[in-house]
């Protein structure tokens, strides 16, 4: 997250899930990145008890719980506060197909209503709008994508975070066309099939 611009500091958190086990493994709270080591990292099971590590796990691990617990193909997550998502979470506006690397979160990437960080009702919010979506923005705050890995959900965020900043841009000089949706959701067939830029 770093390296790739999606964060700063202690910005943001990311787990993955294991469902065999059904236990997921959480970045810890208050550590910053570059510092946290293996044994800092918490592992949890989907009624919220800490199974393993002596850290806090990160304040929003309701918001990654939720989706280990209520869908099927998440078994990563990865929350940023990358700048563009988070400026249209700031508008609490959609960020729309105007560019197709769009497509790895949706046919856009709608703004879950708004909730306090680290709350279970910012959970469900963000639940509820990426119904049927690999990411969604959270209103005046940030990014979460998800995948069927931790790696991959890493991915999307970039990718969608990068379709958000050229929307951004194009909307600075002009007005974006917009991608149809049946050009999205055949783009979004392609993108299923393998793994990053084409
Ligand atoms: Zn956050």
């Amino acid at each position: 997250m770093l390296q790739r611009g999606l964060t700063t500091g202690t910005g943001g958190n990311l787990s993955a899930y294991s469902p065999s086990d059904g236990l997921y493994a959480i970045s810890p709270s208050g550590i910053a990145y570059d510092e946290i080591r293996a044994q800092d990292i918490v592992v949890m099971d989907l009624e919220d008890n800490i199974v393993e590590g002596t850290q806090k796990p990160s304040s929003e691990y309701r918001m990654h719980r939720i989706f280990y617990r209520d869908r099927d193909d998440v078994l990563g997550v990865v929350h940023t506060h990358s700048i563009y998502t988070a400026t249209f979470g700031a508008l609490r506006q959609s960020v729309k197909a105007a560019h197709y690397l769009v497509g790895f979160g949706g046919v856009e990437i709608p703004c879950a209503q708004y909730a306090t960080f680290g709350t279970e009702e910012l959970a469900e919010n963000a639940f509820r709008s990426a119904e049927g979506q690999n990411a969604t923005l959270l209103a005046n705050h940030g990014l979460i994508a998800l995948g069927d890995s931790v790696e991959r959900a890493l991915d999307i965020a970039e990718e969608v975070e990068f379709a958000a900043q050229i929307y951004y841009r194009a909307r600075t000089i002009g007005e974006p066309i917009i991608l149809p949706e049946d050009e999205m959701k055949g783009i979004i067939d392609k993108f299923a099939g393998y793994g990053r830029r084409t």
